[in-house]
């Protein structure tokens, strides 16, 4: 007797199919269905928002040109402040910042309405229920639990895709498809080209499993750091306490001499896919999460760089990272509770939902945003919105630490349309942290603010497209601008 369940072929049709209801997969869909397209969104887990939600990552970078740190110490003051600073120009408003005013109105997101910090915290629970609320809203058909395992295509058009779950396999034909699965899984199976990893040795960014620790005493770490100058500079040791007085959000960074304690009796983990920890390098960065209106200093999420080396796009290679990055993240807790005063009674609450992957394949688009376009604060005739948040890439082999550069020029560059066309593939749009940029570039554009906003683009294209009877490359620019511009994008 055969366990697979017998599946009924079904046939839908649609205007446009987003595939994957991520970051930017559920703002495309509602930019989609707002200016009139019937929008049918594919997710292939249980929720929205993927990494934004499901992988814990609970900052959106950054809906403001950012200020790069002065120097090594700098940064460390640095990088606590972004989280509670208004200071530099907000570039990204539209339905990444309605997003962010009802979770505000809520008490799931730190802040004032109306505008985003440089480094905007939020709760990643109450973010899938709102944004759910809000695709429902916009009318969009929303499938979970299914998967686009193939595609329609011919002569080079993309013409929907097949989904399946497990009772189902229908086919849904589409006027546009928008591929939002972060891996730019749709763009390759239509045989779009695509680069991954730097140019280099095609090595990808550390990836991380997001864990959270309850039980802490967090005013004990903080009165640890202060007593260790020797450890934590005076600057960021007083900004820190000042902002936890003051009840506003803070970034802990590593204990390196408990570090190397650790190491030297083997008893720090090693992240997956490297030999030995270099304590000096590593990227770590523990906070506490905002739950109904505070934060709670007794609930700490933490982020460190946990799995090197592994090629996202190969299932094995990523089942094999995240056990190993599991394994990290109880060896991780166990590290705390024996060594980081405050931590002793503190315990594992959960891992993240999903696993957090920076980069994986970045589509060949019509045009390749790159390093020099974003630290030079580029204008293109075809841009879709100002970005200027730092430059964020993590060292891929564990060797040196994170570098964080700043938008030049007028602080932002464009996003060009172009770069949302994959080359050579009609009726398909790509949005998210798989668009067309290169290695130094997508460590901007793979920001959640940036991903909001191709999401948002290609949405908004889309319908365009339909309304106007042509295929997404021939949308008239000044059309496309001037609809973001009235849904409040500055351009
Ligand atoms: C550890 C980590 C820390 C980060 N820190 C920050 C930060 O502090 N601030 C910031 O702004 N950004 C940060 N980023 C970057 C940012 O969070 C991500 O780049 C961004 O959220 C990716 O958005 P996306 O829409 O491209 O992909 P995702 O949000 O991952 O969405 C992709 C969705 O597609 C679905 N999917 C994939 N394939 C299929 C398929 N075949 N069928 C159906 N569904 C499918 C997935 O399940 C998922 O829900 C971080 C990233 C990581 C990993």
């Amino acid at each position: 007797m055969s366990l697979t369940i017998q599946k009924a072929v079904k046939k839908l049709q649609t205007d446009v199919l987003v595939v994957g209801g991520g970051t930017a997969g559920f703002v495309a869909a509602i930019a989609a269905a707002r200016n009139g397209a019937r929008v049918t969104l594919v997710e292939q887990r249980d929720h929205l928002g993927g990494t934004h939600s499901g992988g814990m990552v609970m900052m959106i970078r950054s809906m403001r040109h950012m200020r790069a740190p002065r120097s090594a110490e700098h940064k460390k003051v640095m990088i606590t402040q972004y989280e509670s600073s208004f200071d530099d120009e907000q570039l990204v408003f539209s339905i990444a910042q309605e997003y962010l005013d009802r979770m505000l109105e809520i008490g799931s997101a730190w802040g004032s309405k109306g505008q985003a910090t440089a480094r905007q915290l939020f709760d990643p629970e109450i973010a899938k229920w709102v944004i759910e609320q809000m695709v429902v809203e916009a009318g969009v058909d929303v499938w979970f639990y299914s998967q686009t395992t193939d595609l329609l295509l011919s002569n080079g058009s993309v013409n929907g895709a097949i989904i399946e779950n497990l009772q189902e396999r229908i086919e849904i034909a589409a006027k546009v498809t928008i591929d939002a699965t972060g891996d730019g899984n749709v763009c390759a199976a239509a045989g779009a080209g695509f680069e991954m990893g730097d140019p280099e040795a095609g090595l990808c960014q550390p990836m991380t499993l997001y864990f959270v620790m309850g039980g802490v005493a967090l005013d004990r770490t903080l009165a640890y750091i202060k007593g260790h100058p020797d450890e934590f500079n005076h600057e960021y040791a007083e900004t820190i306490l000042r902002l936890r007085q003051e009840g506003k959000p803070i970034t802990v960074l590593p204990f390196k001499a408990k570090i190397r304690e650790a190491v030297e009796r083997d008893e720090y983990p090693i992240p997956y896919g490297l030999e030995k920890v270099n304590p000096e390098t590593l990227t770590y960065m523990a906070r506490p999460m905002f739950r109904n209106g505070s934060f709670r200093y007794d609930l700490i999420s933490h982020n460190m760089d946990m799995a090197y080396n592994v090629d996202a796009t190969d299932r094995h290679a990523l089942t094999r990272a995240t056990i190993g990055m599991r394994d990290v993240a109880v060896r991780m807790a166990a590290f705390y509770r024996k060594y980081v005063p405050g931590y002793e009674d503190a315990y594992l609450v959960h891992t993240a939902q999903s696993v957090g992957v920076r980069d994986s394949r970045r589509i060949v688009g019509d045009y390749t945003l790159t390093k020099d376009d974003v630290l030079s604060g580029r204008h293109f005739e075809d841009g879709i919105g100002r970005y200027g948040s730092v430059v964020d890439v993590h060292d891929k082999d564990g060797k040196q630490s994170l570098l964080l550069a700043e938008v030049g020029g007028s602080g932002w560059f464009h996003i060009p349309y172009r770069s949302l066309l994959p080359r050579g593939i009609r009726n398909l749009l790509v949005a998210g942290r798989c668009i067309s940029a290169d290695y130094v570039a997508q460590g901007c554009t793979r920001s959640q603010a940036a991903c909001m906003m191709t999401g948002q683009a290609t949405g908004t294209a889309a319908a365009l497209a339909i309304k106007a009877g042509v295929e997404p490359r021939a949308v008239e620019i000044a059309a496309l601008q001037r609809v973001l511009m009235q849904q409040n994008q500055i351009i």
